[in-house]
């Protein structure tokens, strides 16, 4: 069992690293970022009360675009991946749109385990399975993780891991029992991690984003896309302005699509006999009490009794509890189902000396608070 430090990190110019799909490959340039762009970008963002402009001009301006002179790119999705592909190309120089149909942050992206990724999970499967494939993510995840923090930690970086005996462990962590059902604590390793704020991180984005130049509407929809005279080619997309009910289009050289567990249906938009490429399976957060975890520290159970990982983190001053991993319906708010809930309270309830434990009053049958994501796997 390890405990876990945990450093928070704000929103700040970063981009996604999350995978997305170009639905058209296109003249427009996605090379390096050019010294003065990125300059143009860090200016703006640095001036005192900017703010990204009003919803008007952010419609006006994915409206404007028409076949002869498209943006360079439109993304559809306003999730995490959406919003750091819309702020990696402005900030290249590009001109780029991005359509929401529901809020930034609404799917996915509001409902992860909020860490920075430092690729713990994957590390059993690659040492113990000697997954080669998994190893390679552990490093890429540090390598990401750390350019992320070097951007917004300046100094303040993370620290060695440390191994705690049984009393210093209990002392730092007091919900931690001594004596589990079939096993007795024998010490604790504590290591280092990243924390963030996943949906003010995407809200961070996409306001960023419209800052530097990028054409940023949430509450609108992809209805379809528009293909040029041969059929061949997406040019651009239809868009319907959900708060007003009207449609407009807009061009673009490149159309990516960042819809998460979505991606299928726009990806069947641009042929209808593709193959699904994605399933989606839900994963399930419960919210516990503060006491639960002490400020700061968190608590990861390595090996349930399925074999999977589950974490315990503070969050927002309560603590977060999940996650689980079953296949579901493609949804915008899957609900959780009982034995998930069950299955997390049982992982913590094996290493922790608290009586009965409950989530706090909420949804889903008066068992208490459960948030439900979305998450990608390839087939
Ligand atoms: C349970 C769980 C825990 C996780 N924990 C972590 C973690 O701790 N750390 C971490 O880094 N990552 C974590 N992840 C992964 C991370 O949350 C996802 O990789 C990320 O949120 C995916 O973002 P996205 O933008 O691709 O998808 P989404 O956030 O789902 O965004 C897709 C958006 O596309 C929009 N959309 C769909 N169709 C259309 C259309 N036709 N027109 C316009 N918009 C459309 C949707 O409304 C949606 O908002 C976790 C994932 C899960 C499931």
């Amino acid at each position: 069992m390890a405990a876990w430090r945990l450093r928070r990190a704000g929103a700040a110019l970063a981009a996604s690293s999350a995978v997305a799909v170009a639905l058209a490959a296109s003249s427009a340039s996605a090379s390096e970022p050019s010294a003065a762009a990125l300059d143009a970008a860090r200016q703006r963002v640095a001036q005192p009360w900017v703010a990204p402009p009003p919803r008007d001009a952010q419609r006006a301006a994915l409206a404007g675009s028409t076949s002869a002179e498209p943006l360079d790119v439109l993304v559809v999705g306003g999730g995490a991946t959406g919003c750091g592909a819309a702020l990696d190309a402005a900030t290249r120089g590009l001109r780029v749109g991005l359509v929401e149909r529901e809020d930034f942050s609404s799917g996915t992206s509001s409902r992860s385990t909020k860490l920075i990724h430092g690729g713990v999970r994957y590390l059993e499967k690659a040492v113990f399975n000697l997954d080669y494939g998994q190893l390679k993510l552990v490093f890429h995840a540090l390598k990401e993780r750390k350019q992320f923090y070097d951007l917004v930690a300046g100094r303040r970086l993370l620290h060695l891991s440390r191994y705690y005996s049984v009393d210093e462990s209990v002392e730092l962590f007091p919900t931690l029992a001594k004596n589990g059902h079939d096993r007795s604590l024998r010490g604790t390793v504590v290591y280092y991690d990243g924390q963030m704020n996943d949906s003010r991180l995407n809200v961070g984005l996409a306001c960023t984003a419209a800052v530097v130049g990028a054409a940023v509407l949430n509450y609108a929809e992809v209805v379809s896309l528009i293909k040029d005279e041969s059929g061949q080619r997406i040019i651009g997309a239809r868009i319907r302005d959900t708060l007003s009910g009207k449609e407009f289009e807009t061009f673009a050289k490149v159309v990516i699509n960042a819809a998460g567990p979505f991606c299928d249906s726009v990806r069947k938009m641009a042929n209808s006999n593709v193959v699904p490429m994605i399933c989606p399976s839900s994963g399930v957060h419960i919210v516990l009490p503060d006491y639960y975890s002490p400020e700061g520290m968190g608590l990861i159970v390595p090996k349930t009794k399925d074999g999977r990982v589950v974490f315990m983190l503070p969050w927002l001053g309560r603590t977060v509890a999940g996650t689980t991993d079953s296949s579901t319906a493609i949804t915008m708010l899957p609900e959780p189902h009982e034995d998930e809930i069950q299955f997390i309270l049982d992982a913590i309830s094996d290493y922790l000396n608290v009586q009965g434990i409950w989530p706090i009053a909420g949804a889903t049958e008066g068992r208490g608070q459960a948030l439900t994501a979305l998450r990608l796997v390839d087939k």
